[in-house]
């Protein structure tokens, strides 16, 4: 098998929606990933910022045989302890006994219940339907379920698929003006990201969600921090939004709480907790007994092995080695943790990543002139000094091919 084979048997068989990727990917082991010819790479996508511990973590191996040979599957007609345990260990997590959760499958659908949940809230303070408002940010991401695609601010990713649920307002993201301008009592919700991921690891000014907290309190409006690809260590902090000290109403979650295997949770706090009722929302898979054991082997290794102090330190590793890369065709770096974006001066992300890719390192070309790098939390110094010796020889070879292309 090639890769080359495998992507013509794609194309043969699957919707052209993501287009063909080019590398078929057959096994891992921590931050290297093996392809189906034998060619090993670290790997600083991590699955889009989701295996949290890397590839064949042998916490998640054993949970995940153990569950999936004792119990696969309940439905949501019967309780399991592992999905209880998971919530329980949440609930402590944000550090709420009133808080509840509910667990969807990915982050669209965490996201799906975050918005019925805004419905009923503005419902239940204005029967007459005058508080049905979302507010969301510009190039912001949530999911691609038509709710969730509704809050998403990329306009080439929503306009085919209108109408769509609303109304949603947009403003620009870590503008706090635009947001006080937009947010009054006719709005339900705002939704924000703690950073933008999708957009390119954009990150607001100091005290936006603060802010944010402020203005939605003020308006009576819901504050929804979507930490689908911030949370769970990716930013050094169990929570990106509860570190910079600001409690939402509802905090979705999904990517790196099962390291991999599908799951997604929206946690409702004070008022929302309980907004519920039965029937109003279900899921036949979500928070399935083998990812909650996935996930709390995930939970159990961050905080046995220290991993939230290891992110901050490695990150801060990360970052200056990125800042002395010190190539011209960059012209940013930004991010925290283990997230980072690397702006660049044109749109080569593209030539960079497969640049990258020769030399052993997967990076994702997020935006047409910005890199990702979102490695597994577990990364060491030594593979991030490989990595950015990978990127620099990356970078120099894009920039010598422009130099001949300008001559
Ligand atoms: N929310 C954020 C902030 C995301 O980054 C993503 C995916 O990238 C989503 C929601 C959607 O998650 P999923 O692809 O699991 O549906």
């Amino acid at each position: 098998m090639t890769s080359e084979l495998l992507a013509k048997r794609w194309a043969a068989v699957m919707m052209d929606n993501y287009g063909t990727p080019s590398l078929a990917l057959a096994s891992g082991k921590g931050v290297r990933v093996t392809d189906v010819e034998g060619n090993s790479y670290l790997d600083f996508v991590a699955g889009i910022a989701v295996s949290a511990l890397g590839h064949a973590h042998p916490a998640i191996v054993a949970a995940v045989s153990e569950q999936v040979a004792a119990l696969a599957h309940t439905s949501n007609l019967f309780l399991h302890e592992p999905g209880v345990r998971l919530a329980e260990r949440l609930q402590s997590l944000v550090g709420d006994p009133a808080a509840r959760v509910f667990f969807a499958n990915d982050g669209a659908e965490a996201n799906e219940c975050a918005i019925k949940l805004s419905r009923l809230y503005g419902r239940s303070v204005d029967p007459g339907g005058g508080r049905l408002r979302l507010v969301a940010t510009g190039n912001g991401f949530h999911g691609r379920t038509m709710g969730a695609l509704s809050i998403t601010g990329n306009p080439a990713k929503r306009e085919p698929f209108e109408p769509l649920p609303g109304p949603v307002s947009f403003v620009d993201y870590g503008d706090v003006a635009a947001l006080r301008a937009a947010v009054d009592p006719t709005v339900a919700a705002v939704f924000l990201e703690p950073t933008q991921g999708e957009a390119g690891v954009v990150v607001p000014p100091p005290d936006y969600l603060r802010a944010a907290r402020e203005i939605c309190d003020r308006a009576g409006a819901l504050l929804v921090i979507d930490e689908v690809q911030s949370g769970i260590g990716r930013t050094g902090h169990w929570f990106a939004g509860i570190a910079a000290g600001v409690v939402p109403d509802i905090m979705t979650l999904a990517k790196g709480l099962a390291g991999g295997m599908p799951i997604g949770a929206c946690i409702g706090f004070g008022k929302v907790a309980g907004l519920f009722t039965p029937g109003a929302h279900g899921s036949t898979f979500g928070g399935n007994p083998v990812s909650c054991a996935a996930a709390l082997a995930v939970l159990d290794t961050i905080e046995g092995d220290g991993l939230l102090e290891h992110v901050r330190r490695c990150g801060a590793v990360l970052e200056a080695g990125l800042r002395q890369l010190d190539s011209p065709l960059i012209r940013q770096v930004r991010g925290s943790g283990l997230w980072y974006a690397v702006v660049l001066t044109s749109d080569c992300a593209a030539a960079i990543e497969r640049a990258a890719r020769e030399r052993g390192l997967l990076v994702n070309p997020v935006r047409p002139n910005v890199l990702r790098l979102a490695p597994p939390l577990i990364v060491s110094e030594s593979e991030i000094d490989e990595a950015l010796h990978a990127l620099r020889a990356a970078l120099e070879t894009v920039h010598a091919h422009q130099a001949v292309a300008l001559t």
